[in-house]
């Protein structure tokens, strides 16, 4: 099983040097998230694929019609937080917030209740309990928030929270150690690692049941911009092989069949 999913955010939505400046300044930095996202429904509509999108709350306010086009497309829409904090270093009042102002955000614009929910930087971790109380207090129900590198349960785990009980589908970490099915590190692993990774003998990281691709717009966009708010490294990385990634991608779409993370979550039910 594969699970296509996207977190929709923009090229300076990132944790680097988030000390050094707050999300007042993300409105002074020209976009690139509608154009990316656009090539990305492109590419879902010319393949007939449907894909989960965690999208940020701040990207919901800020381009409200974007959110009608992928939600009117058929795909499914996931929270992804207002601000991109990494979800622990908030406190549990200031995590809820967040997420209410993200989860009301998405529901004013499609109607529908959110039940699928992404931390950014796949922050969470299964023992931080009073994160999934919050999430299930607020209707969520599939979250994919935790990386993982070996667990004695299979996943997806079932993660209990007061009466309520949700499915948690981590990023699982390959045989080599890194999360190569998304993001920088997908573009950054050289084709014949690539190949081999997604070749469909190998099992990455333990007892794995699915793979999970997760990509950003700015993973397709060979025209990121430069800023001084990143080390050399992160500008480094969002713009390694962005003018490659759509085309790896495409080739691992047309070789394995994948579904949205909710489909996934109801052939784990059956
Ligand atoms: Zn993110």
């Amino acid at each position: 099983m594969t699970i296509l999913t996207f977190d929709i955010e923009d090229w300076f939505h990132t944790h680097e040097n988030r000390q050094y400046f707050s999300g007042h300044v993300w409105k002074e930095l020209p976009s690139r998230v509608e154009c990316n996202t656009v090539r990305i429904l492109e590419m879902l509509d010319e393949l007939e694929l449907k894909a989960t999108f965690f999208i940020l709350g701040w990207v919901a306010q800020h381009h409200p019609e974007l959110v009608k086009r992928i939600h009117a497309a058929g795909h499914e829409i996931g929270a992804h937080s207002y601000w991109h904090h990494s979800a622990t270093l908030l406190r549990a009042n200031d995590f809820e917030k967040d997420l209410v102002m993200c989860l009301s955000r998405l529901h004013d614009i499609t109607g529908d209740q959110i039940t699928a929910y992404r931390a950014p930087g796949f922050s969470l971790r299964l023992k931080d309990q009073w994160a999934f109380d919050i999430l299930a207090k607020n209707g969520i129900t599939v979250d994919s928030s935790v990386e993982l590198t070996g667990q004695k349960r299979k996943p997806p785990i079932v993660v209990e929270a007061g009466d309520k009980q949700i499915i948690e589908f981590p990023l699982l970490k390959s045989v080599f150690g890194i999360p190569y099915s998304g993001g920088g590190y997908f573009r950054a692993i050289p084709k014949i690692l690539h190949n081999y990774l997604f070749s469909n003998e190998v099992k990455a990281g333990n007892n794995e049941k699915y793979r999970l691709l997760y990509f950003h717009p700015r993973d397709f966009d060979p025209k990121n911009p430069y800023s001084n708010l990143f080390t050399l490294y992160r500008n480094w990385l969002n713009s390694y092989s962005t003018d490659t990634c759509m085309d790896r991608l495409k080739s691992i779409l047309s070789t394995h069949n994948t579904c949205t993370i909710g489909e996934a979550t109801a052939r784990y039910k059956t």
